[in-house]
């Protein structure tokens, strides 16, 4: 390491329970951080890592065990700036998804047998068990969302990252609506944006894969999906697969929520 080096912000990536996806967008982009950052610790690309404290620390990844938990704890207790970074670490993602719907005990037991020793714990979100700085969402993450976020951290600006729905960017690149021109299930009116509405842009409906955006209209959703002969609950359990959390649909109408539980 040369003298210059040791005097540059330094930042950590880190990974809980998850699939890599965001360490290998933060890997592709790393050359345009380099002239700017330290990496003290990037166990998925580098093998000399240290454990001192870092301005910011990248976290991926659900906690789902123990030692995620330890592992997060100790992330934590050692970041200036603390970024969650892809659905996982923001709503827990297929793993949360998985959790609200059946015990972990029974998932465990089908999977490893009852008898098994393996410590799991329900999936959550990193702001579930520690502070979170920046929530970064995306599966994966968005390049030009990461690097702006990382330039605002590195100027000591929390970033603002917006909630409004992928309808809005969808607009901005002028998309004929799916929705409305092929019938498609698009959950963009209810998903936060950030991906540029890449989906819609290519002629597809949008999955949610985003999580939610700013206080949702699950029911004006449901209700138009519902109008266009679909099964509502099909694609809201759709979003709730990404981790979507019960309390966005618990203002819906009886009849949905009712079913949404079942
Ligand atoms: S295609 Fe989807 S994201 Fe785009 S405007 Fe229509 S509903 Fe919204
Ligand atoms: S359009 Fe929807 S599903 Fe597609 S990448 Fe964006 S948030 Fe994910």
């Amino acid at each position: 390491m040369n003298k210059e080096s040791t005097l540059l912000p330094c930042i950590a990536v880190e990974s809980l329970t998850g699939c890599a996806g965001e360490l290998l967008v933060i890997l592709e982009n790393l050359d345009k951080l380099l002239p700017f950052v330290r990496v003290a610790s990037f166990p998925f690309a580098q093998t000399a890592n240290d454990d001192g404290p870092v301005d910011i620390a990248f976290v991926e990844g659900s906690v789902s065990n123990p030692h995620d938990l330890e592992k997060l704890k100790k992330i934590r207790s050692k970041s200036r700036w603390l970024v969650a970074v892809g659905n996982c670490a923001v709503w827990g993602c297929v793993q949360g998804g998985a959790c609200a719907k059946c015990k972990v005990s029974d998932m465990l037991a089908a999977v490893y047998g009852s008898d098994s020793q393996i410590e799991v714990l329900e999936s959550k979100p990193l702001s579930d068990h520690v502070a979170v700085d920046v929530k970064l969402s995306g599966c994966p993450i968005n390049t030009t969302q990461f690097l702006s976020v990382t330039a605002s951290l590195l100027k000591d600006h929390l970033p603002y990252i917006t909630h409004k729905p992928v309808c809005l960017e969808c607009k901005l690149n002028e998309n004929p609506c799916v929705l409305i021109e092929k019938n498609l299930p698009c959950l963009g009116p209810v998903t936060a944006a950030g991906c540029g509405a890449l989906c819609p842009s290519m002629g597809a409906a949008c999955y949610g894969c985003w999580g939610p955006c700013q206080d949702p209209q699950m029911d004006a959703m449901a209700t138009i999906l519902h109008e266009k002969g679909y099964d509502p609950i099909d694609v809201i359990n759709r979003l709730k697969s990404f981790g979507a959390p019960d309390h966005l649909f618990q203002r819906m109408s009886f009849q949905y929520n009712q079913e949404t539980q079942a």
